[in-house]
Formats: structure tokens, sequence, C-alpha cells
């Protein structure tokens, strides 16, 4: 369908309720991202005032809000936002229910849950006036890199699991409306990537997005098979760190500038690059980001965890979430114009790419992707040994029950093929020395990656 058509007609329909204040939010931030920088952060002290208002009234943020001096208006800058304790991905384990705020109509919010950064899968809520924000600062990315809603848009990502035909014929038939193609990730065997690559040529995206990994694996495929004649306008890496190899090396399969995205499921699109591809520019309007060694701050420029505060989300507040990945802010302005501060991520998610008894390789993300389904994980690891056989360690929370295993053990079955599986449950899962952002390994040596590595030099 004509992407105008798409714009005027389906969308407004398919959105009814939300599409008003997401256009209405999404106008105010093509404006605002002009703004100096000043102005953007007299925006989020006001915007944090009116937060942390709303959030004295959730039974776990309200002691420790008041406990900092911040109840009634209290605070004046954001130096002042400090004074919290940050929030721990356990806390979100343990209190979910006290965070949610009081007073809220339960009709109104949507329950999700995440694979988490760090191996733990997390449940969190959130309304509507969250999603019109995030999704208009979602918008904003697409648009910094010509990209409009209704255009031709193409996605290589983890699809739903325990999902009826019914449910996913529906979701194809939504996603052909909006012009939309997606490709499921982690069934991708040389087979079906030829046939998915036909159906991509056909469908020709102005932007194709995707999880790293995956668009590294089926960039390879491209080409090792000489196909060229897929050639989005721009490629748009997210969910993983994006090496300068794996730039160069996409771009090369895809003909295509490669930009970067990172956000999380828990509050959104956190920074996104524009043309002049200097760091990802802060959803300025809807996070504060925050970057500690511990919990103290360090200074711009220096790398540190991220903890991130999201100003969108008034039922489940996000104050001081301690994310999981690492980064630095950056000093000085973009070319571009824009005043929306930089990021660059130091270390973000990264995971191995297993192999399977097809000797098709998968994705580690598969993994949060998959556990954040089953209330009984707190947090897993995975291990790939060079055999193939793999091994899983899980820590139960109390929600645990047999059949989940039965039901995961299934799906893993199911992308790996015909491997020894090993199931192991653990009382806790320590870090290990490369560093806890990397829940998913494998010993199994991957030719792609040395391949690519070796096309671009790295
Ligand atoms: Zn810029």
């Amino acid at each position: 369908m004509h992407p105008a058509l798409v714009r005027r007609f389906v969308l407004p329909r398919m959105l009814r309720r939300t599409w008003p204040e997401l256009t209405a939010r999404r106008g105010e931030l093509e404006a605002s991202q002009w703004e100096s920088a000043a102005q953007h952060e007299e925006r989020q002290v006001e915007r944090l005032r009116t937060l942390l208002g709303e959030a004295a009234r959730s039974p776990f943020h309200g002691p420790r809000i008041a406990a900092a001096g911040l109840a009634n208006g209290g605070l004046s800058s954001l130096a002042d936002l400090r004074r919290l304790p940050i929030l721990e991905k356990q806390d979100l384990k343990d209190r979910r229910e006290d965070i949610l705020v009081t007073g809220v109509d339960r009709s109104t919010v949507t329950a999700s849950a995440t694979g988490g950064t760090t191996g733990a899968p997390t449940r969190y809520y959130w309304d509507d006036r969250y999603w019109c924000l995030s999704s208009a600062v979602t918008q904003r990315a697409y648009g910094f890199l010509g990209f409009e809603p209704g255009d031709r848009h193409a996605m290589i990502w983890g699809t739903a699991f325990h999902q009826s035909w019914r449910a996913r014929a529906k979701e194809t038939w939504t996603q052909r409306l909006k012009n939309l193609l997606v490709i499921p990730g982690f069934e991708l065997s040389e087979e079906r990537m030829g046939v998915w690559a036909k159906r991509l040529a056909r469908h020709r995206p102005k932007v194709v997005e995707g999880y790293t990994s995956l668009l590294l694996l089926f960039g390879g495929f491209l080409l090792r098979n000489g196909i060229r004649d897929i050639r989005p306008k721009a490629v748009v890496s997210s969910a993983e760190k994006l090496y300068p190899w794996q730039r160069e090396f996409i771009e090369r399969a895809f003909g295509a500038p490669v930009y970067d995205r990172y956000g999380t499921r828990e509050v959104g699109c956190v920074g996104a690059e524009c043309p002049s591809r200097q760091g990802l520019h802060l959803s300025s309007e809807h996070v504060i980001v925050e970057v500690v060694r511990g919990n103290e701050p360090v200074p711009v420029g220096e790398s540190g965890e991220l903890v991130i505060t999201c100003l969108s989300n008034r039922v489940f507040p996000f104050l001081r979430y301690r994310i999981g990945d690492l980064g630095r802010l950056l000093a000085g302005s973009c070319d571009c114009g824009r005043g929306l501060a930089r990021l660059e991520l130091t270390e973000g998610r990264v995971h191995d790419l297993l192999t399977t008894a097809h000797g098709t390789y998968l994705p580690g993300e598969f993994f949060p992707h998959l556990f954040k389904e089953y209330a009984g994980v707190h947090s897993f690891h995975i291990h790939q040994r060079s055999d193939k056989s793999v091994h899983v360690r899980v820590v139960k929370t109390p929600a645990w029950a047999p059949e989940q295993e039965a039901s995961w053990t299934r799906e893993i079955q199911k992308v790996m093929g015909n491997v020894q599986l090993s199931l192991e449950y653990v009382p806790k899962i320590e870090a290990t020395a490369a560093g806890k952002l990397r829940f998913t390994s494998s010993d199994v040596p991957v030719d792609l990656v040395n391949q690519a590595k070796e096309m671009v030099g790295a």
C-alpha cells in the first residue's frame, strides 16, 4: 500500500485510541530536538518533579522519595535526583506490585516482561500515556533517517512464543497493512534465508532493522550468495552492542549505512544515531541517563554503569534504574545541530551465536526472549560446549513449576535441533570473568564471524 495511505487511513484506524495523542507528542518532539541543552535540562527538571509527585503514591518509591527530601516539589535541580537510591533489577522482582502507583485503574495498565540485559527476566507495567510518548520517541529516531510510519519497513527479529496460528495470522495481516515485513530471526536456516531474501527484495524496504547478530547472519548469507537486490536506504542495528567491524560488514551486505540504536523494553528508545553518527542522541524528553560507578556519578566522557529514569511512565516509575549496560556521555555537540545529549555504549549486550544441530546459527538473544515468558525463571546462563551440547543453568523463583521446564526445553530443542541439552538448577549465577553481560557463551567456533572479520580486515 502507498505509504501516504497507511499514514492517513490505516494507522489512525488501527490505533484509534492512541493515534491523536501519539501524533501530538511526535509534533512536540520534532520541535524540541533542536532546543539547547539548557532547555532540555529545564524540561527534565519540570517533568521529573511531576513524576516524583506521582511516584510518591507508590508504596515502594514513596518512602524513598520522602527520605531523600524530594517529596512535595523538593527537587530543584537534576543533581538532586542523586539523593534517591538506585532501583535495582532485584527490586523489580521482589517489589513489583509495590512499585505500581496506588489508585491506578488496573484496567488501564498493561503488564509486560523483558528478558533483560543480564540474564534475569523482569516484569513491569505501563499505560497509554507512556505508550504514546515512547512510540513518538521511537518514531522520531526513525525520522532522523528520513523514515516515517507507513514507509516500507523490514525487521529481522525474535517472534512471539506459544502463539496460536490465528494470532500469528492476525499479526501478519496487521504488519502487511503497515507495510512491515517481519523475518523470524530464530529460525534462519540457509534455506529459509533464501526464501526470505526473495521476499525482502520484493518488499523493497526503505529501512531494515534487526538485532546486530541477526543482521550479521543475514548479511553473511547475502554476501555468500552474491545477492545485491536488497538495497534499503538505511539499516538500523539494535538490541545488541554494535562493533565497528560489524557495522562495516553489515554495510557491505546491504549496501546502506548502518545506524545504531539503543533501547530497552522497560523504558523504550533511550538513544539513536542521526545521519552524522557521532554517538547516540538521547531521548532527553523521555529519559534521564546517568553514568555511575557503584553509586557515585562519573564525569562526562568516562565510562560507567547506565542508570535510567523514565520520565514518561508515571504508573510504574523507573526512577534511577540500573539497566545493566555500560556507557559514557559525550561532551560537546553533534554536527547535526540537535540539542539532544549524546551517549556511547562502551559495553552492551553481547551474546555468542550458538551452533544448532542443523549447522545453522542461533543468536544468544533467543534466550532472554524465551525465558521472559516464564515467571519461574529468576535468572539463567547458557553455555554451548565444543561438542555442541548445551548446558542451561537456571535460578528458580517461587513461581517455578515442573511443566515450565518441559515447555522451555521443547522450545530450545525446536530451534537447536537434536543437540544434547542438560539443565541444572543453581542457587545463584556468578558473574563470569568476561563480564556479567555475557549470559550466553559458546565454545563452538563460528565460521561466519571469522569470515566477516577477515573480510573487513578486523
Ligand atoms: Zn546528530
